[in-house]
């Protein structure tokens, strides 16, 4: 099979491996779609500690092609389109035995990001891969590929909004108007929240509005904190969830909170800095700021549904589906910071 290999930092070569035999509890997938996200952005820059060579790829939809002798086929046959969960779960520890299983400890020990004899990585920039059949959810209607790879973003969204009980017609702001800030605004919108856009590109906030957002703010012109305040009644979001990277960024969203608020820090901090936070409004105001990273097994799963069922068209948010044997392309484009999602695409549909 051919494989998307990463050798060093800003170094894929289009490779031919082996294509992997499916284990017995295992299948093997033919990959048809594979976004391309930040942080594999971030390996091509080497902007990271993992070791190289490495596979990058985790936002994989596919096709059983394979089945090994221990699976269920009352579950999964040949044939059928299927998305994998990533995450190294080990099944044991009290984080996987309380629904906290996207932050067991085990995955990061994993192979994904240390493997020092041979390839790191989730893999899925590849024509194959194997997974467990206990990690595969099954797509039940004809959902398009692209929709398809979808499915781990915006799974990443769900897990960050179960994470808040919203309300019913409460204000909720989200910092950051590409793809993640939009999946969220179309989950939230969903979720009969009033949503507020902070964006600095006017595009982006005239998507925001199309998706359902009440208002796109650009945090260039005037102080975003003081407008999420003047469009809610001078109280502030009940929700704020952070999208940005930037350290800067992070303090506004704390400071968009109103009392009894929830800041979500959805981003991850990149470069890692601490940023002031005044602890004595948390205590005043019984603020609580959070965080969501990767997604659980459930919103996994839920995130499948809402694409499948056509709840939710993440089409809004694509930049363009590249071949796999024009990856440098795909790779280029996805390194510019004002596009949306990249996808990669395996084999003909
Ligand atoms: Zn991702
Ligand atoms: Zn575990």
């Amino acid at each position: 099979m051919k494989a998307m290999l990463m050798h060093k930092p800003g170094d894929v070569r289009l490779t031919e491996l082996p294509t992997p035999e499916p284990a017995a509890d295992e299948v093997l997938i033919a990959i048809k779609a594979s976004g391309i996200c930040t942080n594999d952005v971030r390996d091509y820059h080497g902007d990271c500690s993992y070791s190289y060579p490495r596979i990058g790829g985790h936002e994989y939809c596919g096709t059983i092609v394979k089945m090994g002798d221990a699976v269920n086929p009352k579950h999964f046959q040949v044939g059928q389109n299927v998305v994998s969960y990533i995450i190294e779960d080990c099944h044991e520890c009290n984080l996987c035995k309380t629904g906290n299983e996207n932050i067991c400890l085990d995955h990061l020990e994993s192979k994904v990001f240390h493997n020092p004899d041979g390839i790191s990585g989730y893999c899925g920039f590849a024509e194959y891969i194997t997974a467990k059949a206990d990690d595969l959810i099954a797509y039940e209607e004809e959902t398009d590929f692209t929709k398809m790879a979808f499915t781990e973003p915006l799974a990443c969204c769900v897990n960050s909004i179960n994470r808040c009980d919203i309300r019913f017609g409460q204000d909720v702001a989200v910092v950051g108007g590409g793809t993640m800030g939009l999946l969220h605004v179309m989950l939230l919108v969903r979720k009969g929240a009033r949503v507020i856009v902070s964006e600095p590109l006017v595009e982006r906030r005239e998507l925001a509005l199309k998706l359902g957002a009440y208002a796109a703010i650009d945090p260039m012109e005037s102080d975003p904190v003081e407008r999420v305040r003047e469009l809610t009644r001078g109280q502030g979001a009940d929700f704020v969830f952070n999208t940005c990277a930037h350290p800067k960024i992070a303090v506004q969203a704390i400071d968009m909170m109103a009392p009894c608020g929830t800041c979500m820090m959805f981003s991850s901090i990149h470069p890692r800095e601490n940023i002031p936070v005044d602890v004595s409004a948390l205590h005043t105001f019984q603020k609580t700021v959070t965080g969501a990273v990767s997604p659980t097994v459930r919103a996994y799963y839920e995130a499948v549904q809402l694409i499948d069922k056509g709840i939710i068209d993440p089409l809004p948010v694509l930049e363009g589906v590249f071949d796999y044997t024009d990856f440098q392309s795909a790779m280029d484009t996805a390194c510019r910071p004002d596009t949306y999602k990249v996808v990669v695409k395996f084999g003909e549909w």
